[in-house]
């Protein structure tokens, strides 16, 4: 699990990437808004630790504009106030939680937790999300009874949309993902695998489906929502 922490405070930044480091995540650090959301687009990381109050661009902005680039990344927002209205107007911008200052090491990790939790449970070598269980090893998915085979890109695709199970997955960020980002893999090769993995979720029986969003991305979620 990678983490990014925007947090212009050197000292706390360090301390937040220590805890974190402590516990095996691992973290970059950047200490201004444009940075922060620069390195939030690299699609590299697993969840964000965004401090409001920011040279540059403050965290409101940089959530925003995460969102408005149709960027999953979980946000865990970082205020020195406690009022509502800014919790409030952090999460309409798409922040996914928020945590005020001063907090303990417990509390940010059980918040981080819980904001990667939602990308899919990995254990040992599978990731569960709902009735999927995706293998790792085997490189295969399973669905009560039923398992198939899938074939390396449909697997790292599987692997994307269970890890941002219920939200969408850009295309371009699994072209890059998947494809590497020097690739020339165009959108019609990405729908071409959906199409395979949307016949194997129905061979499986699964209760998930994967949603099309016009010209923005996929979303894993359970069929019928
Ligand atoms: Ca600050």
């Amino acid at each position: 699990m990678r983490i990014l922490i925007v947090e212009d405070e050197r000292h706390l930044a360090e301390a937040l990437s220590q805890i974190l480091t402590e516990q095996h995540y691992q973290t970059d650090v950047v200490y201004d808004g444009t940075d922060g959301l620069d390195y939030a687009l690299s699609g590299q990381y697993d969840a964000m630790i965004l401090d409001v109050m920011l040279p540059k661009m403050d965290g409101f902005e940089v959530a925003r504009r995460l969102r408005e680039a149709h960027s999953p990344l979980p946000i865990l927002m970082l205020t020195a106030k406690d009022e509502v209205s800014d919790k409030i107007s952090g999460l309409d911008r798409g922040a996914d939680d928020y945590m005020t200052k001063p907090f303990d090491a417990g509390e940010l990790l059980a918040r981080v937790r819980a904001l990667t939790r939602r990308q899919g449970e990995v254990v040992g070598n599978s990731m569960t999300v709902e009735d999927l269980n995706l293998r790792l090893d085997a490189r295969c998915l399973v669905c009560g009874e039923n398992s198939v085979r899938l074939g390396f890109k449909e697997f790292e695709i599987m692997r994307l949309l269970m890890s941002h199970f219920g939200l969408i997955v850009p295309k371009e960020t699994i072209i890059s993902k998947v494809w590497g980002l020097e690739s020339d893999a165009e959108d019609n090769n990405v729908e071409v695998y959906i199409s395979f993995l949307r016949k194997k979720l129905s061979f499986l029986g699964s209760k998930l489906s994967i949603r099309t969003t016009r010209k923005v991305g996929y979303c894993l979620e359970v069929a019928g929502l």
